[in-house]
């Protein structure tokens, strides 16, 4: 996921991350005009990144985003796991940068158990068992 300065017509690269009274704060920063954003998480969300794993800024800034991108990359196998409405409704209340993780450890845990497909209780499960 990239952000947009709508000013500069440019992409804000990552700037580094705040912990933000138990919230996750990613901060983004606009080479162009200087213009700042932060995407925030709520704590449940926290702890649901840090619970799968998921390092978020670790390293020097210029490495983060890189190690998303490999995580992501190492993770992404193509899998045929089908998704019902259900689930993929509950996917779109993670936060846009944790979704694709999310959604593979989620995929990972239906492979291990053998699940053709992700449903609310799959999710459930996966929840319960990375929270
Ligand atoms: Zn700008």
């Amino acid at each position: 996921m990239k952000h947009l300065c709508l000013k500069c017509d440019g992409y804000l690269n990552y700037e580094g991350q705040e912990d933000m009274e138990g919230s996750l704060g990613i901060i983004f920063r606009c080479p162009g005009c200087g213009y700042r954003t932060a995407m925030v998480t709520n704590p449940a969300e926290t702890h649901l990144v840090h619970s799968m794993g998921i390092r978020i800024g670790s390293g020097s800034l210029e490495h983060a985003p890189l190690e998303l991108t490999r995580a992501t990359l190492d993770e992404g196998k193509v899998t045929d796991i089908e998704w019902t409405e259900e689930a993929e409704s509950r996917l779109e209340n993670i936060p846009p940068f944790a979704r694709p993780m999310v959604k593979t450890g989620i995929e990972k845990l239906a492979m291990e158990k053998g699940y053709k497909k992700i449903t609310s209780e799959v999710m459930d499960e996966a929840r319960e068992r990375f929270m």
